[in-house]
């Protein structure tokens, strides 16, 4: 007997959902419905959609399925911040993190998405780059991690509040602007001030300088944050530290940062990790002045967060204020990134979805 492959109405949009409805001989306005219980309450069994009609109940969970991806571990970092291991379809893995912004009890949360399994670019201080690269995530995948940390994080805090996310990070495992279309579908639906309602400026997109992404990001017209990772301002130690300078060397980059910029008008961040004897000298201090201070931009100092199995160290505090003050005294504006969660790994950079695997990698 042939087995129907079930639909998946996680991604669609109200419009889609009620096109489905109306597909299957049932009034529009179920459309609607189901995409509240979605999108508002993060239910996934239509058995608990209770103003569904139960033959209808009945006939959605023959035919379609709502995949919000199953948390299957999750630690709590000293400072609150949780890291989830979400099992998709075909089970596979990714990490998700939820970064409280106070300690408060009603504190706002952050989400850092992610957008492959694994990662295709494999910078040499990351551990998600360990761990290699398996697939794309779907739009639906990347908003279901939206919705399993949010139904987790409220079972946790006991509350019935769904609303704590406010902001989100595209900055978990995998590069973004790789996976450019699904990643743009998922900010659609992650903004639809009918369903979620995460503001456009609540989001920001990451990337290890995809400048064709880039460049298409800036055509779309979001009035989301771009953050770039610099990490380097020469290319000889930016291609050691991201592969990916191979192909858009630091020139391309600032080229498309650039047009970004003058069509958006919008501020792009610049994300710089800082690893001990590697990144941090005065004249790498110099060379991001010289790169940087020509663009409406904002400096992230990210101190390294130490991986198992790979020899990049963190500087000490008084390296990265120094490295600090050596930028805003050049004009930059620029930050010390106070990091969360690297007590159980989430901080950045260090997500890898527990594969196990790790190399030794050095300069
Ligand atoms: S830092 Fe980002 S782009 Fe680089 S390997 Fe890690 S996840 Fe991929």
């Amino acid at each position: 007997m042939e087995i129907l492959k079930k639909i998946e109405l996680l991604g669609l949009q109200i419009s889609d959902l009620e096109n489905f409805m109306v597909a299957i001989g049932e009034p529009k306005f179920r459309g609607k419905q189901v995409y509240k219980w979605i999108y508002h309450k993060g239910k996934s069994s239509f058995y608990e959609m209770s103003d569904l009609p139960k033959e209808l109940r009945q006939r959605l969970d023959e035919i379609a399925k709502i995949s919000i991806p199953r948390v299957l571990k999750q630690r709590v970092s000293a400072d609150y911040t949780r890291k989830f291991l979400l099992e998709l379809e075909e089970k596979k893995r990714v990490e998700a993190v939820v970064i409280p912004q106070s300690r408060d009890k009603n504190a706002q949360y952050t989400l850092c998405l992610s957008t492959q399994v694994g990662c295709p670019v494999g910078c040499s201080f990351c551990a998600t780059g360990l761990s290699g690269y398996q697939r794309d995530l779907k739009a639906h995948e990347i908003v279901g991690q939206f919705l399993g940390a949010q139904n987790e994080l409220a079972k946790k805090l006991k509350t019935q509040d769904k609303k704590l996310i406010k902001n989100v990070v595209y900055m978990g495992m995998g590069e973004p602007l790789l996976n450019y279309d699904e990643v743009i579908k998922s900010v659609y639906i992650l903004n639809d001030p009918k369903g979620i309602n995460i503001g456009q400026r609540h989001i920001t997109i990451s990337t290890a300088g995809e400048a064709e992404g880039i460049e298409m990001l800036a055509r779309e017209n979001l009035q989301v944050t771009l953050a770039v990772s610099l990490h380097a301002c020469d290319n000889d130690l930016r291609n050691k530290l991201i592969p990916l300078n191979r192909k858009y060397p630091l020139e391309r980059l600032i080229q498309a940062v650039e047009r970004y910029i003058s069509l958006t008008n919008r501020r792009v961040t610049f994300e710089y990790v800082m690893l001990e004897g590697v990144n941090t000298s005065r004249q790498d201090a110099d060379n991001m002045i010289k790169l940087l201070k020509p663009l409406l931009v904002n400096v992230n100092l990210i101190p390294y967060n130490e991986v198992a199995g790979l020899s990049f160290k963190r500087p000490s505090p008084q390296k990265v204020a120094q490295f600090y003050k050596w930028l805003t005294a050049g004009g930059l504006n620029a930050n010390i990134r106070e990091e969360k969660g690297g007590d159980i790994e989430a901080a950045c950079g260090q997500l890898r979805a527990e594969t196990g695997r790790t190399r030794k990698r050095r300069l």
